[in-house]
């Protein structure tokens, strides 16, 4: 895809909206897309029209109503009973990819490569943060699974990961170390 841009970027381009706030596909502040830290309002930002206002009203509600707590008296540290925000939910997903990766058979039964195929296609139409699901679409149409097998997988799902770790500024991991990371641990 030609837009590399972060749904942040586009969103602070605006101005309409505290900085890393994201907004959902149907115009709205997105919980599950959002940072938690991201929920703060800006600090000295004032809402110039009334739109603005609205908007930030909504974010206060949906931040009060993640944390638990009122918009006011916010903590910085995410309470450990919240939903999952974008990192939270990214976190758990990607333990659950590349364990599931590293545990594939060597030589999968056409059986086992068509359920992990029907697993990995479902996340750009199931996965709850709509701008992660549409990119890694973009990106599954481009490299579609390697399904032929532990190997062949857990590269591709390195690669994959590596592409987000790429578009958020992380360093990109390096794919010869998906087993001693995912399912043998360090040698020593
Ligand atoms: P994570 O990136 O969650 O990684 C967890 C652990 O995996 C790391 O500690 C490391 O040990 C290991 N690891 C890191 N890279 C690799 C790799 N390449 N291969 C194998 N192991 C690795 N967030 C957004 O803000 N925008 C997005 O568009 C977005 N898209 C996502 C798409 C998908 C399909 C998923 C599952 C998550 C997405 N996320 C996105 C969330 C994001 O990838 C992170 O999960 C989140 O930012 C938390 O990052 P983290 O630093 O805790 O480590």
């Amino acid at each position: 895809t030609s837009d590399t841009t972060q749904p942040n970027d586009r969103n602070n381009a605006t101005g309409k909206l505290p900085p890393g706030m994201v907004l959902g596909p149907d115009g709205k502040p997105c919980k599950i897309c959002t940072a938690f830290r991201n929920w703060k309002p800006a600090e000295g930002q004032q809402a110039q029209n009334r739109k603005q206002a609205q908007d930030a009203k909504a974010a206060a509600v949906m931040a009060a109503a993640a944390s638990g707590t009122s918009s006011q008296a916010r903590p910085d540290v995410r309470p450990e009973n919240c939903p999952p925000d974008v990192e939270v939910l990214g976190r758990s997903t990607w333990v659950f990819l590349h364990t599931t990766a590293a545990y594939y058979p060597d030589k999968p039964s056409p059986t086992q490569r068509a359920n992990m195929l029907n697993l990995l296609h479902a996340l750009p139409v199931l996965y709850p943060c709509s701008h992660c699901a549409s990119h890694l679409g973009e990106e599954m149409q481009v490299y579609p699974p390697d399904v032929s097998g532990r190997i062949p997988l857990s590269r591709w799902l390195c690669e994959r990961h590596n592409e987000v770790n790429e578009r958020l500024g992380k360093e990109k991991f390096d794919c010869a170390k998906t087993d001693e990371r995912w399912k043998d641990g360090p040698s020593d």
